[in-house]
């Protein structure tokens, strides 16, 4: 099952993605794809209910916006340098330990809204990851039990300002929280969806040149140990996310460093996991 929210930022509905790609409202059932949700297994629920209901659900309008495809989290957890030859190309060794960072939740927003380039913003550069969505809480949880607790993969573009995150000093969350710095989606695919999360085909593109082009099965650390490992320092609850890492080819690593301007558009993919499209505007006082 594919989870999906539309409408106007902040008044979202739920809405499921069927196998022809029609989106069908499912706010008669489910008030929100929110940590309530995910607590009450709610997925298991809806799946079970649309066995009988999906054709009495109105069709959205293709036209209608991808919202982000959960509710807003109580935490983003983002892992650093999670593949070798990103840990390189940023001039870093490959971490011992997964690395943390947080990023602020209320830069979530939908798979195609604009990414706003931040005020002041020098060095706003991409990073496409695969996401998971926690659906059980996890506090101290061993690797053989952290799958256990996945409602499901999304796509994350990980927008960082890397002159806010690294020239800054202290954490990098400076360069990760701006609004509109964690498109997530189009959809959050429940786990039967997804066979191997460590084997999906991932890349993105800015302005039809592609710039990242890799497999999560070059992740370091894979999602039993960032699970648990995360759950040692935190309790995951239901409907947080964690970004598990980018590949290289951001443009930090370029040379010489590239970085986005307004008009230019980003496409990324991750395989079973949808594609996502936002243009670079400039910052505007809303
Ligand atoms: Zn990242």
């Amino acid at each position: 099952m594919k989870l999906c929210r539309f409408g106007e930022m902040g008044r979202e509905k739920p809405a499921l993605v069927t196998a022809r790609g029609v989106r069908r409202d499912v706010s008669g059932h489910a008030r929100d794809f929110d940590d309530a949700f995910f607590a009450a297994g709610g997925a298991e629920k809806l799946s079970a209910w649309l066995r009988a209901n999906e054709e009495t659900c109105g069709v959205v309008p293709e036209s209608a916006r991808w919202g982000a495809c959960i509710a807003r989290p109580s935490k983003i957890v983002c892992i650093g340098l999670n593949y070798a030859r990103h840990a390189a190309e940023t001039g870093k060794e490959v971490p011992k330990e997964p690395v943390i960072f947080m990023k602020a939740p209320s830069a979530l927003c939908g798979a195609f809204d604009d990414l706003v380039i931040p005020k002041n913003s020098q060095k706003t550069d991409w990073e496409v990851e695969l996401a998971l969505v926690i659906g059980k809480r996890a506090s101290y949880v061993s690797e053989a039990e952290a799958m256990g607790h996945v409602a499901g993969y999304c796509m994350l573009n990980d927008y960082s300002e890397r002159a806010f995150q690294l020239e800054r000093a202290g954490q990098w969350v400076k360069g990760k929280s701006c609004d509109t710095f964690a498109p997530l989606g189009p959809y959050l695919a429940t786990p039967d969806e997804i066979r191997d999360p460590h084997n999906l085909a991932l890349g993105l593109s800015v302005n039809g040149v592609v710039r990242q082009n890799s497999n999560t099965s070059d992740l370091i650390f894979g999602l039993p140990k960032l699970i648990s490992y995360l759950s040692e320092f935190m309790t995951l609850l239901p409907g947080d996310v964690i970004s598990t890492g980018t590949p290289e080819g951001v443009g930090l690593g370029m040379k010489p460093p590239q970085y986005l301007k307004p008009g230019d558009v980003v496409e990324l993919f991750v395989e079973g996991l949808g594609k996502a499209k936002q243009k670079a505007v400039a910052y505007h006082a809303s």
